[in-house]
């Protein structure tokens, strides 16, 4: 486009060229306006990976010959085992050869993948008995994208199905989100059960998913009796798509699965379900609509957190997502930023009365403690523990100092609610208390040379970034 213009401007265009270049200009317009498409992948996977690889591998290109920009597969997209035992050492770590040919694919084919649910072998080698159960984002030049392992375990027991001890052979993951950003939308990851659980849907979509997946791998009775019902009441109470892949039929002797993988939009309208055997579905996202649904019908902003309280994403997001942040008057920049909430941050001090002073603080400018939500003040307050820990583990102490100076007659300097957070050892001060006059007077009256620089102040942001997002 850029040459062509550059032609039009050096007068080297014919008429017919012209009408030509105006011709290609509207088809990338309408191009552009295209809505991204998906597919939903149902299959029969069985203890045989290099069947099941055959299977999914030929779907997957199915798929791409249709249009789709990004296919979902369901849980158990490696293999389906006969017993726990199978399960586990089948299992291959995210740098195994199957992790590796997903990415081949995907690579190949110029094709997002949501690999719904594949066996991990963690790298901690006590857990040699038991797996994750990891649904893997990975972008279309084979790079993951997302990482996220099941939190809910299929523990149960009911009439008519076989019973399931999830726990015993699956290590529970322990983060939530955040969404990835595909070329989609942003995809909140999940698996399977944990679409029985409303509270996770909410905190993925506070985090601000668009479309919430489900890939799964449904026994018959719980799927007839819940299935559709559990997908379309977390499509519209969220005002969300949600894509649920599944997994269809006889594995083997002793487990079968219910199928229906299907696409819901956010008014709760199946768009789109694959037919009773293995098979595909296609359908468009359309993100305009959602974000139109969201503004006719606000739900999502509705909510009265004051009456019943609000679902906390306790997920550590990247501290770097906006170069700085408002604190009162100032603005902290995100180098100086070690660990990062939905609402709150953590960063280290422009002139720490000892070292290892930090502060934390919620992301909203809110002048004091009382004028902030029951959502931000736990959030703040967890926040405050895992700083806490890190303090303690990192300069080798038992104590803490804890503190916050709420309102000018107490001490506060900048007006924005903040803990100071700092280590303390034995005889640090001549007087333990003189650590509370230091608080009140080491920030006033301080000469621009003073204040620390910003490059000291971001190389040990940085050794703190290690221990909170290598976790
Ligand atoms: P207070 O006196 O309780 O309001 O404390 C304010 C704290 O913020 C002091 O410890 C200051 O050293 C610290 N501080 C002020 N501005 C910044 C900034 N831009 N970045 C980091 N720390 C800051």
């Amino acid at each position: 486009m850029l040459i062509l213009s550059r032609l039009f401007r050096s007068g080297q265009f014919t008429q017919l060229n012209r009408r030509l270049f105006s011709c290609t200009a509207s088809m990338a317009d309408s191009l552009s306006k295209l809505k991204p498409v998906v597919a939903v992948v149902q299959m029969t996977s069985t203890p045989d990976k290099e069947a099941t690889f055959a299977q999914l591998s030929a779907l997957v290109t199915r798929a791409k010959s249709r249009g789709a920009l990004m296919t979902f597969l369901p849980e158990c997209a490696d293999y389906v085992s006969e017993t726990r035992e199978q399960a586990v050492s089948l299992a291959e770590p995210l740098e195994g050869p199957t992790v590796s040919r997903y990415q081949d694919l995907a690579r190949s084919l110029k094709m997002w993948l949501s690999v719904g649910g594949y066996h991990e072998k963690p790298e901690n080698t006590e857990e040699t008995k038991r797996i994750y159960n990891t649904h893997l984002l990975i972008d279309s030049e084979g790079t993951i994208q997302g990482v996220y392992r099941k939190v809910h375990m299929f523990d149960i027991d009911i009439p008519g199905a076989v019973p399931s001890y999830e726990s015993s052979y699956t290590v529970p993951g322990s983060r939530i989100g955040p969404p990835v950003l595909t070329v989609c939308g942003k995809v909140g990851m999940a698996i399977c059960y944990d679409m029985r659980f409303p509270e996770m849907s909410v905190s993925l979509v506070q985090q601000g998913a668009e479309i919430l997946t489900y890939p799964s791998a449904f026994t018959i009775p719980t799927g007839m009796a819940h299935w559709e019902t559990l997908l379309r009441n977390r499509a519209i109470e969220n005002q969300v798509y949600v894509i649920a892949a599944a997994q269809i039929g006889r594995h083997h002797a002793k487990r079968s699965s219910y199928g229906n993988a299907m696409v819901v939009d956010p008014w709760g309208t199946v768009l789109a379900k694959c037919h009773d055997t293995v098979d595909i579905c296609l359908a468009e996202i359309d993100l305009p609509l959602l974000h139109k649904r969201r503004s006719e019908m606000p739900v999502l902003s509705h909510k009265r957190h004051d009456l019943y309280g609000q679902v906390l994403s306790n997920t550590v997001l990247p501290a770097d997502s906006q170069s700085e942040y408002q604190f009162g008057a100032h603005s902290v920049k995100s180098t100086s930023v070690f660990y990062r909430t939905a609402l709150s941050i953590a960063f280290v001090n422009r002139k720490p009365v000892l070292p290892g002073h930090v502060l934390v603080c919620p992301v909203r400018v809110v002048e004091h403690l009382t004028d902030l939500t029951a959502a931000e003040t736990a959030d703040l307050f967890l926040a405050v523990q895992s700083v806490a820990e890190f303090t303690k583990k990192h300069y080798q102490v038992s104590s803490l100092t804890i503190a916050v100076q709420d309102g000018p007659d107490a001490g506060q300097t900048v007006k924005h609610v903040h803990v100071h957070v700092l280590p303390r050892k034995r005889g640090d001060f001549a007087d333990n208390d003189d650590v509370y006059r230091q608080l009140e007077k080491h920030d006033k009256n301080v000469k621009a040379s003073e204040w620390r620089s910003d490059e000291d102040m971001a190389s040990e942001a940085a050794v703190m970034r290690k221990y909170f997002y290598a976790q």
